[in-house]
């Protein structure tokens, strides 16, 4: 069956970068009844009240955005977290989707969960073919399960469920706190309090010559419409741009976009991560899907997003 935008549609982590944006999309293409939770009226880690929900509102369609995110940091500080949060979300959700006759549901991963020395760019059949970044493996671990666990519920019930591996992501809504967030809201934060102050100089994370892409997060948005509607297979799917850059242009194309003026300097005691993260993204291309956004134009429309918050004392 096909995807009914009239049928109720459940964005799990509506609150986040990913769902925000998904639940944006979804309201501007029509769904008529789209089903949102924030945390404290239901923790998906809790299984009971998940299985409750389901058998309520029975959403048709489902898009698994919820999880327990962060940076390079953030994930080597919590390992144990960051394993158990997304473990317990992913499991209650899709086997509670199932259960009650959701016949679409798009589940999303991320890059980290291929091999560290994928060749690049990643191809989807890399998974599970070498070992992962120590400096994210607990989160990748739980979110190779995820895939897993997509393909088990595809073999056992015959459900229409996907897997999509966005690259990493940016755009409004993201998290900017000053140390467990991504290396851009990260960058973004650093730039604009070091302009405001008048600094000198700004410190940025490891050597700057790792490699990273970075896909707007409204670009994802209408790739997970599109994959729920356009793509019916057990294999993970790449959503990216298909361009890379070194963190050291990265650092340098976030001062000019904020308009900081001072020196850059590396703080090589913090992590590198993994060398380089692009993902090959033919798949997608070849179904009919491309990024719109170009990094520039997204990366001022999200500062602009960011002054305005900060403005609105948030
Ligand atoms: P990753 O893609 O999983 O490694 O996650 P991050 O977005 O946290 O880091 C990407 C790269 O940016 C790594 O090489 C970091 O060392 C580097 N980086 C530079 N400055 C920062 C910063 O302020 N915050 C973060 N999170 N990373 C930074």
């Amino acid at each position: 069956a096909s995807l009914d935008r009239g049928k109720p549609a459940f964005i799990a982590g509506h609150r986040g970068l990913v769902g925000g944006a998904v639940l944006r999309h979804f309201r501007e293409q029509g769904f008529g009844h789209l089903l949102t939770r924030t945390s404290s009226e239901l923790d998906l880690r809790d299984a009971d009240a998940v299985e409750a929900f389901f058998a309520a509102e029975r959403p048709a369609t489902v898009v698994m955005a919820a999880a327990k995110v962060g940076g390079i940091l953030a994930n080597s500080t919590y390992p144990a977290d960051f394993l158990s949060d997304n473990l317990r979300m992913q499991v209650n959700v899709l086997d509670a989707a199932a259960r009650h006759g959701a016949t679409h549901l798009l589940f999303l991963g991320s890059s980290c969960i291929y091999p560290k020395l994928a060749p690049q760019p990643i191809r989807e059949d890399s998974l599970l073919t070498g070992p992962l970044e120590e400096t994210n493996d607990a989160y990748a671990i739980a979110k190779i399960s995820g895939v897993l666990q997509v393909q088990a519920l595809r073999r056992q019930h015959g459900v229409h469920y996907v897997s999509a591996m966005p690259t990493n992501l940016y755009g409004p809504g993201d998290n900017f706190h000053p140390t467990h967030s991504h290396v851009l809201p990260g960058l973004i934060r650093r730039f604009h309090e070091a302009k405001e102050q008048g600094a000198a100089s700004v410190t940025v994370w490891g050597t700057g010559t790792p490699r990273r892409e970075f896909l707007h997060v409204d670009d994802l948005a209408r790739a997970c419409l599109f994959l729920l509607e356009n793509y019916d297979d057990p294999a993970p799917i790449n959503v990216g741009v298909g361009e890379d850059l070194p963190i050291r242009e990265l650092a340098e194309l976030v001062a000019d976009v904020v308009g900081f003026e001072g020196a850059l300097e590396f703080d090589t005691s913090k992590p590198d991560g993994t060398p380089r993260k692009l993902l090959d993204v033919g798949r997608i291309h070849d179904l009919g899907w491309k990024a719109e956004i170009g990094l520039r134009e997204g990366l001022e429309q999200t500062y602009a997003w960011y002054v305005e918050q900060l403005a609105a004392g948030a």
